[in-house]
């Protein structure tokens, strides 16, 4: 992935002439120094400096030509001096991309000994910031509000976590999905309105039939399922029968060949997510899980079960994590364990990301015993340890809701040595009996997109991004007040259509 390398955010900070050419030449120059003192953080993208505005031509300008930007993921402002805001407006209403407004002051501290009327002159975000703030609001314009001093760390850790989620927004909104068969018969959840979709929040799927897919697998050469599987060995332990003399060995080449295909198709259409269905395998050897859990540890989003949204969440979750250590998956909630504040254990047929493993995970072939397919491999791991966050998206048929849980994934009890699936055991906030029973009441899917890096923060600034309806169940969830929060929602989005 290289989406970082491509974007930026551009920053720009609000004068007027009224004060002479120098006090904006020092508004200019103090800009500078912050983008730069922003620049030294842990931004995982540039930083642009784009000048100061001072006109509502100029403000009109800048947004347009950011709005137009291929490169621009959002735009981040700052008001050093008092910026008459009614010059904002055009701006402002032809911009759609993520909008910042940093509330800083150059100097950290009250001059005591020195200010004269020039420094106050000069130094006006106090109230300058304000009266922005006036118009963004009047605009009904969706903003992250970030107020700290530019040097402190947590001002630059809160930009940096934010400009992740732009560069995350902006891969959704050319975001193809391919969806190898449909959705698995009758189940709803899993289901919705693509138009929708890709109208509110922008990716694209496209419905491919799994014959193309054993088609492209024709075309796929020994050599390269050779070096694949040479790479399979330097990355993962292998149970005996699935290793290279053993019995189980052709299984693991027909995976090689079919995780070869998928990514083929998947760069032949420059998708960068997909789903798969065990009920849709027709021309193939067996379900694809080994190809679903390497290509989602490449960045690729993956969805079971025809699966399309929770697809597009994992991709969001593999763009916004980028680099981070702790890794993220798509899972499913399994087995409930009722003992203490109770725990559920997460895994799925054969689909988790080996970014969550605490070891090197084990290649190893068994049978499904669902699909009628032949026994696929896959890689059993369990989750490493710490707190995360569990996702996902619904359609209510009037919009879409994003569920947020805060999870702590924990060492299981004990081991499970009949268990050949990769998986992982969570406490949801703030307790299994409220985290899960907040999660029904919402409608959250049994699909999750999960992460070890992400913070309540950044999802919920995405679903701002999005405008979509955010529930967050955390550790101050109460039901009654839940389920008064959803009956206010309810009027708020059918008032807001
Ligand atoms: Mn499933």
């Amino acid at each position: 992935m290289d989406i970082y390398k491509k974007s930026q955010i551009w920053f720009v900070t609000g004068a007027q002439l009224l004060y002479g050419g120098e006090t904006v030449r020092q508004v200019d120059d103090h800009s500078r120094k912050i983008v730069e003192g922003l620049n030294a953080g842990e931004m995982p993208l540039a930083m642009v400096y784009k000048g100061t505005v001072n006109s509502t031509e100029e403000v009109t300008a800048l947004f347009r030509e950011a709005e137009a930007s291929e490169a621009c993921v959002g735009v981040a402002t700052w008001m050093h001096t008092f910026s008459p805001a009614k010059m904002w407006i055009h701006g402002l209403k032809a911009f759609h991309k993520p909008l910042l407004h940093l509330h800083t002051q150059y100097n950290r501290e009250i001059p005591w000994a020195n200010m004269d009327m020039d420094y106050m002159n000069l130094n006006q975000s106090a109230h300058g910031d304000r009266e922005f703030g006036y118009i963004v609001s009047r605009l009904r314009k969706n903003r992250k509000i970030l107020v700290g001093f530019w040097q402190d760390d947590a001002t630059r850790k809160q930009l940096a976590a934010w400009a992740r989620v732009c560069a995350a927004w902006a891969d959704q909104q050319r975001l193809k999905i391919l969806r190898f068969g449909d959705n698995m018969n009758n189940v709803a959840v899993t289901d919705g309105d693509r138009v929708e979709a890709e109208s509110v929040l922008g990716y694209h799927v496209d419905y491919v039939p799994v014959g193309d897919l054993a088609e492209v697998q024709q075309s796929v050469t020994q050599a390269e399922i050779d070096e694949l599987l040479t790479q399979y060995e330097t990355e993962y332990a292998f149970a005996p029968n699935a290793a290279r003399d053993g019995k189980e060995w052709p299984q693991v080449v027909e995976a090689a060949r079919e995780e070869l295909a998928i990514r083929k198709m998947l760069d032949a259409k420059k998708a960068k997510a997909f789903t798969t269905n065990f009920d849709a395998l027709h021309g193939l050897n067996q379900l694809p899980g080994l190809a679903a859990q390497r290509l989602m540890a490449k960045g690729y989003g993956f969805g079971a079960e025809g699966d399309w949204k929770t697809a597009a969440l994992v991709r969001l979750f593999k763009v916004m994590g980028q680099g981070l250590p702790g890794g993220s998956s798509f899972l499913e909630d399994y087995v409930l364990h009722f003992v203490g504040d109770g725990a559920i254990l997460q895994a799925h047929m054969l689909e988790v990301c080996p970014t969550i493993a605490d070891a090197k995970p084990r290649l190893e072939v068994h049978p499904l015993g669902i699909g009628g397919k032949a026994d696929p491999a896959r890689l059993v791991f369990t989750a490493h340890s710490g707190k995360g966050v569990a996702a996902t998206i619904v359609d209510l048929g009037n919009r879409f809701r994003m569920i947020v849980n805060r999870v702590e994934v924990r060492k299981p009890d004990a081991d499970l040595p009949k268990l050949p699936v990769a998986r992982a055991f969570w406490k949801p906030e703030p307790d299994l009996a409220t985290g899960a029973g907040a999660w029904i009441l919402c409608g959250g899917t049994h699909h999750t997109a999960f992460s070890f890096d992400l913070t309540v923060e950044q999802l919920a600034e995405y679903a701002e991004i999005a405008d979509i309806e955010l529930v967050v169940i955390d550790e101050k969830t109460e039901m009654v007040r839940l389920k008064e929060t959803l009956r206010t929602n309810e009027v708020y989005y059918w008032m807001k259509k």
